[in-house]
């Protein structure tokens, strides 16, 4: 029998505890999806059709007039930022990102321009728009997003996100009054949100989604919306989008994925996870300087994930020593530590093939055993730290 995939390549088995992550291989794709797309790699396909299925199941998911598949969630911020420039005028297509003559200017909250491996903002720019933030980094007033509004505006961003400042920002219902009111359209980030319509039916004219995230499809993006919108944004495949194309694979894949979607035991789904929190609390709950509760996804999405405080003078470790610990362990195991500097980690049980969940329990309680044993506290500078992780970043290749 051949070897598994990462063995044959030499790549470390990772257990991936930290969430949908591109830099990790995004999600474990549904079967639904692996199958569709082996069965069409060797067969020719008519795009334009492929792309005409892929409208009609968004549309039936998404609760939209039309959609359709482009490579990421990314693309589909640059691809229907240029349509809002452009509608579907072919010449305006070909020149971007030269904007000469078009509405260029793109308005989005302050809080809102995050990074998800990129700029948020970028890719606007990409486009050739020009961005205009809205407001403070953490408040943002109706009066600020109606007097951002010129006759140089040509389209609203609006970002659904965890990164994204929490409060103190327009909800999207009156983000979209206000610019609907001005004959602005609103485009919505929702790359890692589980909820398909609410967007749509709070006012958004464009939802964007990953296809690689809480689908389990291949790398793509969604792109749901009004049938005028959706258009030119596809259109753009004739410019801007090409070098963002997607194959018949991510088309047929991404199709798959919403299908199975609408049938997926959710609720089986959710029992799982919740078995491995209940699983993780219980084995870590108690030990010296561990303090685990159970919290629910920032943006409400229906995902609850472990938090694991460490507190360093009992545990003989730092939150961020014990993380690295996981990683750099056999097997390699990766927590999700975008706040780790306050001294918590979470456990994300969305991505875990069966068994996994133990692995992960008895890797942590095996490392926090060990610092216990240990005479000094393991607390590496988190500059340092940072900086290395930087230095790993260029270093690429080597
Ligand atoms: C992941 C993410 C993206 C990027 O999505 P891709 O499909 O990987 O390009 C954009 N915005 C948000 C809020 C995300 O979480």
């Amino acid at each position: 029998m051949a070897l598994p995939i990462r063995q044959q390549l030499g790549l470390r088995p990772i257990i991936n505890v930290s969430g949908t992550m591109t830099g990790l291989g995004a999600s474990i794709v549904v079967s639904e999806a692996v199958e569709a797309i082996t069965a069409v790699l060797p067969e020719f396909v008519e795009i334009s059709d492929l792309q005409r299925k892929a409208s009609a199941v968004i549309a039936r998911l998404c609760g939209s007039e039309a959609g359709f598949v482009t490579a990421s969630c990314s693309a589909g911020i640059t691809l229907s930022v240029a349509a809002c420039m452009t509608g579907s005028d072919l010449s305006a297509i070909e020149r971007l990102p030269d904007t000469t003559g078009l509405k260029n200017e793109v308005l989005i909250q302050t809080g809102h321009m995050v990074g998800y491996g990129a700029p948020v903002e970028q890719g606007i720019r990409l486009a050739g728009a020009g961005v205009v933030p809205v407001g403070q980094a953490t408040h943002v007033a109706g009066y600020q997003l109606a007097g951002a509004i010129t006759e140089r505006t040509a389209a609203a961003v609006y970002v659904i996100s965890h990164h994204a400042v929490q409060y103190g920002m327009l909800p999207l219902k009156q983000f979209c009054d206000i610019a609907h009111s001005k004959g602005v359209p609103v485009i919505v980030d929702a790359a890692s949100e589980y909820d398909l319509r609410g967007f749509l039916e709070a006012g958004a004219d464009i939802a964007l989604y990953s296809s690689h995230k809480f689908l389990g499809g291949p790398t793509g993006g969604i792109v749901a919306g009004s049938k005028d919108l959706v258009r030119a944004t596809y259109l753009q495949n004739n410019g801007i989008g090409r070098g963002m194309k997607v194959g018949k694979e991510g088309m047929v894949g991404t199709i798959a994925a919403l299908t199975a979607w609408e049938k997926r035991d959710h609720e089986g789904i959710r029992r799982r996870e919740k078995a491995a929190l209940d699983l993780w609390l219980q084995r870590l709950n108690g030990r010296p300087g561990v303090v685990v509760t159970i919290d629910p996804d920032p943006t409400h999405n229906p995902l609850d994930r472990l938090k694991v405080s460490v507190e360093p003078q009992a545990a003989h470790i730092t939150a961020w020593d014990l993380a690295d610990a996981m990683s750099r362990g056999t097997p390699p195991i990766i927590v999700r530590d975008h706040e780790v500097e306050h001294g918590y980690f979470y456990l994300d049980p969305c991505n875990l093939h069966e068994g996994e969940e133990t692995v992960v329990a008895d890797r942590l309680t095996e490392e926090l055993d060990k610092a216990r044993a240990s005479n000094e506290i393991i607390a590496s500078d988190l500059g340092e730290r940072l900086a290395r992780r930087e230095a790993s970043i260029t270093a690429w290749p080597d």
